[in-house]
This record gives C-alpha cells, sequence and structure tokens, in this order.
C-alpha cells in the first residue's frame, strides 16, 4: 500500500470522525461484540494496511482471535486500536447514540464513494475476521451484508 493512499485513508478517517463529533454513546463495547451482534466492521484494504502499521509502529503483533467472539483488539471495554480503528467503527450507529437525531448519512456515504475511488484500481472492502484469516473466509461470523456493522444508508 502506498504512502498516498495511506495518507488519504487517515484524512478520510479523521472526516469521519468530525462528522460525528456531535454524537456520543456510552461506550459499552457492545459493538465491538462481534459475535453477540453479529455484525463485522468492513476494512479497505487501505484501512487494514493502516492497522497494521499502527500495530508494527506500536511494536505489537496481530492479536490472536477471542473465543468469546468479540474484536481481537478490544481490551477489557477499550477498543485497542483506537487511532486506527476502522471507518466501519467511527460511523457505528445504533439506538444508543445521543445526539443529532439524523444520522449523518450523505456526509457518511461521501466519504464512502472516496474509499472507493481510491481503490478504483483494485480492492474490495472485507470483514475485519476475513481480513484476519487472509483467505477471505471467516467461520466466526458469516460476511452476508446482515452480519456487518450497519453501512451508511442502511437500516437495522
Ligand atoms: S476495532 Fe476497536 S472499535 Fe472496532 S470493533 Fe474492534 S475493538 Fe471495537
Amino acid at each position: 500500500m502506498d504512502r498516498r493512499a495511506l495518507n488519504e485513508t487517515r484524512a478520510l478517517l479523521s472526516k469521519a470522525d468530525a462528522v460525528y463529533r456531535p454524537y456520543s454513546c456510552p461506550a459499552s463495547a457492545e459493538c465491538c461484540r462481534l459475535k453477540d451482534t453479529g455484525r463485522q466492521p468492513w476494512l479497505w484494504p487501505s484501512e487494514w494496511a493502516l492497522l497494521m502499521e499502527h500495530l508494527k509502529r506500536e511494536g505489537r503483533t496481530l492479536p490472536p482471535k477471542r473465543d468469546d467472539g468479540a474484536c481481537p483488539f478490544l481490551v477489557g471495554e477499550r477498543c485497542g486500536v483506537y487511532g486506527a480503528r476502522p471507518f466501519g467503527c467511527r460511523t457505528y450507529f445504533c439506538h444508543r447514540a445521543a445526539g443529532p437525531k439524523r444520522q449523518p448519512l450523505e456526509e457518511t456515504n461521501a466519504l464512502l464513494e472516496r474509499f472507493a475511488a481510491l481503490h478504483a484500481e483494485g480492492g474490495e472492502p472485507k470483514a475485519l475476521l476475513d481480513w484476519y484469516d487472509g483467505d477471505g473466509s471467516s467461520s466466526a461470523a458469516p460476511s452476508s451484508g446482515a452480519s456487518r456493522h450497519l453501512l451508511p444508508g442502511e437500516k437495522e
């Protein structure tokens, strides 16, 4: 993954943070319990590359999958890769979100379109545990549309 793509990905993630700044959540980490929710964040290749770079910079390796089916990056009730967490985690919107009533779907979809443009020459988003497996298959959670974190424009 080239530097330009990584920088653009960082910029898109920062924009997502800005769009969702007016909202807050109780930080229960409920949405990180992937097996319980039946959903996973989907990551573009550049997001996965950024995550791997983050771990490397911190001298860490990929944590093992968890027996309870929660996200392997969850540490206690906190995200262990918060600064590099995927777009799907930053834009996850559940009924417990507090703030403006309307989810900023147009803005989030616009950012997703920029992710797609960034990967126009190749690369598709994959569920987190599929990236983990590296072969596009995951038995821990299905990767159908119904299983993932909601993408902008989708409803529960
Ligand atoms: S990457 Fe972080 S925020 Fe996203 S599901 Fe995993 S622990 Fe939760």
